[in-house]
């Protein structure tokens, strides 16, 4: 074991929040590195525009974002490795992680790997990612004032994506492959957007192809083609919002006995400990995060804190959930 190499902290995942939590490891002098598979910065790298990210009133571009939190991290010492972590196993006080360039130990671990929005698979969603084929409401629902949306899926979430982006849009198409398999609730408050004409529901409707032309020098998307008992319709759109559930990034701790809601996500306490002692998770990763940049930015600040406290050997596990409040105040001193 002593010529693996040894680091306090390692983060899977080098996103908003394992970034931000990085900064607060980093600048306590904790010894942080950072694997990254994908995209320094995760999913706010690839987003085009963020506009309800706090502290920049004319909204910031995802990829700057994401460069200027590596290089806030970077600048206290956080080393950022191109690489996946592929297993984690718990040696007592280190964690075993396999990597890509080898295994590491580490006395407390982050993880923060997100997730990822589930696709469709079809011809055109590639493409137009970002430009045209969205799969967050809240994100990037205020581009598309007064226009014409087709909104994909039939479960909960697309169906209260659909009318949140009502307030923006003129009508939307809301294409449901079999039946709407949203709550009895939602059903009800569809009905009423239904009768005001703000959303037609196509059921039995399969999404084949999302198809675009250039519009004054820019391609955009144009069309989304649907079949119905074999019958295929073309419907105009200026945009296309898919919501056919999620798929976190949980690959990491399959079989290391992490605990994982019924969906995938990472289960934790009130401490953001997984039931794997000095194991973290942060971010959209974890199970009941809010799946926003500013949410997964705090989660690893507090998550930082409450490894120093770990490793301080001053945080109690397993967190009793009134701990959590001693826990939050304790993170809440000093930290300017
Ligand atoms: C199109 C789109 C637009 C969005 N727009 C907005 C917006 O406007 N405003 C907003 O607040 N939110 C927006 N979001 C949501 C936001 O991007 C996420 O909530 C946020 O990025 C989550 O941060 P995170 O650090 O938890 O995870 P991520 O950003 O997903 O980062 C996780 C990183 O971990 C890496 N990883 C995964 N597994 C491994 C492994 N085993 N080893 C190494 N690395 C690994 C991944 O490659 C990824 O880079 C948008 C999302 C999408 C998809």
């Amino acid at each position: 074991m002593s010529d693996i190499p040894k680091h306090d902290v390692i983060m899977v995942g080098a996103g908003p929040a394992a970034l931000s939590a990085a900064i607060y490891t980093t600048r306590e002098d904790i010894d942080t590195l950072l694997f990254e598979r994908g995209v320094i910065g995760g999913l706010a790298a690839v987003t085009d525009k963020i506009d309800n990210y706090p502290g920049f009133p004319d909204g910031v571009e995802g990829l700057k974002l994401a460069d200027d939190l590596r290089k806030q991290a970077e600048r206290f010492g956080a080393v950022i490795e191109l690489g996946e972590v592929t297993k984690i196993t718990d040696e007592g006080e280190y964690k075993r992680l396999e990597t890509t360039s080898g295994d590491m130990l580490a006395r407390a671990v982050l993880i923060a790997t997100g997730s990822d929005y589930k696709k469709l698979g079809i011809p055109g969603e590639q493409e137009y990612y970002a430009r045209g084929v969205h799969y967050c409401a809240t994100c990037d629902g205020a581009f598309y004032r007064d226009k014409h949306l087709v909104v994909v899926g039939g479960g909960n979430s697309a169906v209260q994506e659909a009318m949140f982006l009502t307030r923006f849009t003129s009508h939307i198409d809301l294409l449901v492959r079999s039946t709407i398999k949203a709550s009895d609730v939602l059903q009800k408050d569809l009905a009423k957007f239904v009768d005001d004409g703000k959303i037609t529901v196509h059921l039995g409707t399969t999404t084949d192809e999302i198809l675009g032309e250039e519009v004054d020098g820019i391609n955009r998307v144009t069309k989304v083609v649907g079949t119905k008992d074999g019958v295929k319709t073309d419907f105009p759109t200026d945009g296309v919002f898919v919501f056919v559930g999620l798929k976190p990034n949980n690959e990491v701790v399959k079989g290391s006995g992490i605990e994982l809601d019924e969906i995938g996500f990472i289960k934790t306490d009130g401490h953001l400990h997984t039931n794997m002692k000095g194991v973290f998770a942060a971010g959209d990763i974890r199970s009941g995060a809010t799946m926003q940049i500013a949410t997964a930015a705090g989660e690893g600040a507090t998550a930082a804190l409450l490894i120093r406290e770990y490793l301080e050997g001053h945080l109690v596990t397993p967190a009793a959930s009134e701990m959590a409040d001693v826990a939050s105040a304790e993170a809440g001193k000093a930290q300017y």
